[in-house]
């Protein structure tokens, strides 16, 4: 029996069947991984959004095992290594104070709500329509797909969806009971949904003139993915609190919520056991220096991209590529996969890329000659 069949048998014998998927990847490098029969693909997935520095860089590899021979665990009653200088990092990065690490991006956002809720003293939030933020109770009633959101509520906290783009709604809509505004600088789960030029910047006026607090969801968009450290920068808005996750670890799960000068926790008001724990602190500092390597070619690369797919009309904004297929994006993902390229299929038959930030022009050049050839076949 093949290893591929019997972890395939054990996976749908135990595991709550939640996802669709069909390979059984055991080795990567670079942009490419590899299956149980030694088929290599180009992986534009990338652990979605996750694999910025490519599969296993040798550098976040070394970090981490150097680490895990010293401490692996110890808990926050005591200073951990790395923790700080990882604060450090990311308060340059974002312009801002105070950092809460997490494990994941669903964390993040839950800690940014508390946060906001306790030190605004308002219950409300403001998200928007095809917004993604997490699958946690307070992270879900922010994210708006109606077949996961619905079966769960009724939720405590309180969140009214706009149209994505509508400075003008946005205006009617909020109060002075807001707590805060949450918002993605790119629909990421979406499809790579684009915020028309200057929503953003909107966003941050309207907030500061209403005094709720704007929250930018960079998970997925952060961390160089643009080509710039955040999202946000691309119109030059700073946020109150952002959100990181995904990329900032190069896949040992690790997260982080970010605040301003006035937005710190008190003693007591949150915590978690495993939160920048040593092997994360290890991996994302390793990480952010291979990411800063790595950012000052990503507007190239996306420019590649732009035009390799041109015909199809790509939504890109860094190395976040969108294309609108249709009904027929999964037939259209399964051609890439047969022909060694992996793509992802979102909501709205789009065809979703965020490759390795070390995908080479060759790379983009074979995958996008692959993906043009699977979409006209399925026209
Ligand atoms: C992935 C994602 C999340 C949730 O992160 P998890 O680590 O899966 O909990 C939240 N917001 C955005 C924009 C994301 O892309």
């Amino acid at each position: 029996m093949s290893d591929s069949f019997e972890s395939q048998r054990l996976t749908e014998r135990y595991i709550t069947p939640l996802f669709d998927r069909s390979l059984l990847l055991v080795a990567g490098k670079g942009c490419t991984v590899w299956d149980t029969e030694g088929r290599s693909y180009l992986d534009l997935v990338g652990g979605i959004a996750v694999c910025s520095t490519g599969h296993c860089h040798p550098a976040v590899v070394a970090a981490i095992q150097n680490q895990a021979s010293r401490l692996i665990h110890c808990s926050n009653n005591f200073f951990i290594p790395g923790q700080g200088q990882l604060g450090e990092r990311l308060a340059s990065i974002t312009g801002l104070s105070h950092v809460f690490l997490t494990n994941s991006g669903t964390e993040a956002t839950e800690a940014a709500l508390k946060l906001a809720r306790v030190r605004t003293g308002k219950k409300q939030f403001i998200a928007f329509e095809d917004g993604f933020h997490g699958r946690t109770s307070g992270s879900l009633a922010c994210t708006y797909k109606p077949q996961i959101r619905e079966p769960f509520g009724p939720f405590a906290t309180d969140c009214t969806f706009l149209p994505y783009g509508d400075a003008e709604e946005l205006n009617k809509a909020i109060s002075d009971t807001t707590a805060a505004v949450l918002i993605e600088p790119v629909q990421g789960e979406a499809g790579v949904l684009l915020p028309p030029p200057g929503f953003l910047a909107e966003v941050r006026e309207i907030c500061t003139d209403t005094g709720a607090l704007m929250m930018a969801d960079e998970i997925q968009t952060g961390m160089g993915r643009t080509g710039t450290w955040l999202a946000c920068e691309h119109e030059g808005v700073t946020p109150d609190i952002i959100t990181l996750a995904k990329g900032i670890g190069s896949g040992f799960p690790v997260g982080a919520m970010v605040a301003g000068k006035d937005l710190a926790f008190a003693p007591g008001e949150h915590g978690g056991t495993y939160n920048g724990g040593p092997l994360a602190c290890a991996a994302a500092l390793a990480s952010i220096d291979v990411i800063e390597s790595l950012m000052p070619f990503v507007r190239e690369k996306e420019a590649l991209f732009a035009k390799g797919l041109s015909e199809f009309h790509p939504r890109t904004r860094g190395l976040m590529i969108g294309i609108t297929v249709g009904d027929r994006c999964p037939e259209v993902r399964d051609r890439c996969q047969k022909e060694g390229v992996l793509v992802n299929c979102t909501g709205h038959g789009i065809i979703r890329m965020l490759p390795p930030l070390v995908i080479t022009k060759e790379e983009i050049s074979f995958a996008t000659s692959v993906i043009s050839e699977a979409i006209h076949e399925i026209r």
